[in-house]
């Protein structure tokens, strides 16, 4: 049996890393860009245009959820297109309180033209800011972690703290950034981390990434700030409430969040228990990368695109 699991967790690794790099195959990209709405991306995506979404954003409030959305896109190499991108989150921000939803805003630096200029991203997202609703930085790629939380940190400085960011598990660095970061008492996702790195900054096997996100998200619980705990591994979730249970953590201290379209009933199953639980709920036409790393972390999910391609 144990023998069984093992040969599983590699294969996983393997089709993991396979799908990830495909990813960047220009073929692989134009016949999923072509087909994959079609095919089963709208599993995981709340459609192409801000409407879509927010009629989503809407059946989620009525289920019991908080969410959030992302106009999805990333690694902006033009300023002016950062413009456009700013200007798009204005209205996103804009309509979700203007129809009264239970949602905020998530999104990435790269987005926003850190790729570009620090100050840029840092100016786009004192802007978006300083419009009042909470925004969460999410974390990218390990180059762009040290400027993520400068710019984090900077935005805290001048005052504002309506901001939040990510720290990823699989990195060694992250026990030390959180332990700088406490003192602030920040408002923090953890993740387990989605994409390819080198075993010299990153935990390769998943059961050191697992346990270093049960250690973090336990100091997190303990220390001051919001925690999130964004996970589908029920065992870690698990884990963790226990934890707070057992050291009288408030239940408003922290959320559950997970990803629109992965483990819905488990999602359902947490909101019916009490807890808050907020579904991450991406929209728009730049969705192909997001979906990719949706395949990589669940090779299985490649099978259900693979069967909608057969039926058609
Ligand atoms: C709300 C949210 C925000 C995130 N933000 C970031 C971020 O800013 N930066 C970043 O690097 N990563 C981010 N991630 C992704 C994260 O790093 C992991 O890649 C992702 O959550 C998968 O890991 P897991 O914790 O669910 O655990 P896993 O061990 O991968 O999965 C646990 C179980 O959940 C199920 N599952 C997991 N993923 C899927 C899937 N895609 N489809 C179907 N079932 C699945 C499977 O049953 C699996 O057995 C985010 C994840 C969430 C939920």
């Amino acid at each position: 049996m144990a023998a069984v699991a093992q040969l599983n967790t590699a294969v996983n690794a393997s089709l993991r890393k396979a799908i990830l790099a495909a990813a960047d195959s220009r073929r692989v990209q134009s016949l999923v860009r072509r087909h994959g709405m079609r095919l089963g991306a709208a599993r995981f995506v709340a459609g192409e245009s801000l409407d879509e979404c927010i009629a989503v954003l809407r059946r989620l409030n009525e289920q019991g959820f908080h969410a959030n959305t992302t106009l999805l896109g990333e690694g902006v190499l033009e300023p002016g297109a950062t413009e456009q991108v700013v200007a798009a989150y204005e209205q996103v921000i804009d309509r979700i309180a203007a129809e009264g939803l239970r949602a905020n805003v998530a999104l990435k630096l790269t987005h926003l033209g850190l790729e570009i200029d620090e100050e840029l991203a840092f100016a786009n997202m004192s802007r978006l800011l300083r419009r009042g609703s909470f925004i969460r930085i999410d974390m990218e790629q390990s180059q762009f972690v040290d400027a993520t939380l400068r710019i984090y940190l900077r935005l805290r400085e001048e005052g504002l703290d309506n901001v939040g960011t990510v720290l990823q598990a699989y990195l060694y660095r992250t026990p030390e950034d959180l332990e700088s970061l406490l003192p602030l008492a920040p408002n923090l996702r953890l993740v387990k981390g989605a994409y390819l790195e080198s075993p010299e900054i990153a935990y390769p096997r998943k059961a050191d990434v697992d346990e270093a996100y049960a250690r973090l998200a336990e100091t997190m619980l303990a220390g001051s700030g919001h925690v999130a705990l964004a996970t589908h591994d029920e065992s870690l979730i698990d884990r963790a409430i226990r934890f707070a249970d057992e050291h009288g953590v408030p239940r408003e201290r922290f959320e559950l969040q997970m990803l629109y379209g992965v483990r819905p009933q488990l999602q359902l199953a947490l909101a019916r228990r009490g807890y808050k639980v907020l579904v991450a709920t991406p929209y728009g036409p730049e969705w192909y990368p997001y979906l990719m790393r949706r395949l990589g972390e669940r090779p299985a999910n490649l099978l259900f695109f693979l069967k909608n391609t057969l039926r058609g």
